[in-house]
């Protein structure tokens, strides 16, 4: 699955990759597929954050392990 840019955010029970919203517009929106894991991502900057993810975004998840809800 297709994500934006390296954009990133850590909201729980959101998956954390933004997507284009494939109306050809060419917008960034967020992923809204439902939420499977959570797990770790680094930033450029060397921080490690939590993060929530669908099943089309595991790429890149450190440590996925399934999500409790
Ligand atoms: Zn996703």
């Amino acid at each position: 699955m297709d994500h934006y840019a390296d954009a990133v955010f850590s909201e729980p029970v959101r998956c954390w990759r933004m997507v284009h919203d494939g109306e050809g517009s060419g917008r960034p929106t967020f992923c809204e597929e439902p939420v499977i894991v959570t797990g770790f991502t680094r930033l450029a900057t060397g921080k490690r954050i939590p993060v929530w993810s669908c099943d089309g975004h595991l790429e890149g998840v450190e440590e996925p392990r399934p999500e409790p809800t």
